[in-house]
């Protein structure tokens, strides 16, 4: 991962499958980062098939590479509670009252610009298929515009999902 490459796809279909047989999953799940490659799109077919479930939607949030690039490099982690930051620098303290002990914002290794680079070819060469896959097999695909706000993202995601 820290070299921008993918968590492999076993990997990836066993925490998957434990996921949506859990209780928690059983009046649905939403699938945040999976699925990354064909494969798994397979995958995720079977286990939905296995389990007797459908795939409502799939949604495809879509930014140009230069506004994730921008984002990407821009981001830090807490190095305890995991959160994400833009705009503050690596060494600031968290500042979140649950951290014990207060954490430290760090880079992401797959932050870096040669890794976040990588990523971007590992997105061309393995994920972008997974989009004609799911249109391939008339999947509900749904495009959303990812440039902007939360707010205004998480608006149209509700708005092309009729969630009001
Ligand atoms: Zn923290």
């Amino acid at each position: 991962m820290d070299r921008g490459d993918l968590v492999p796809d076993a990997v990836i279909m066993g925490i998957m499958k434990e996921a949506l047989a859990s209780p928690m999953a059983a009046k649905g799940a939403i699938l945040d980062g999976v699925v990354r490659t064909t494969p798994q799109a397979d995958g995720l077919a079977d286990t939905l098939a296995t389990l007797g479930r459908t795939l409502d939607a799939v949604l495809l949030f879509e930014v140009d590479e230069e506004e994730l690039v921008r984002r990407l490099s821009g981001r830090t982690t807490c190095d305890v509670c995991q959160r994400p930051f833009f705009g503050r620098e690596p060494g600031e303290a968290c500042g979140v009252d649950g951290d014990v002990p207060q954490g430290t914002l760090v880079r992401r290794k797959d932050d870096e610009p040669e890794a976040i680079r990588k990523r971007m070819q590992v997105y061309r060469d393995q994920t972008a298929p997974v989009i004609d896959w799911y249109s391939a097999r008339g999947a509900n695909m749904v495009r959303v515009d990812a440039i902007g706000s939360l707010e205004d993202v998480e608006a149209r995601v509700h708005a092309a999902l009729g969630l009001t």
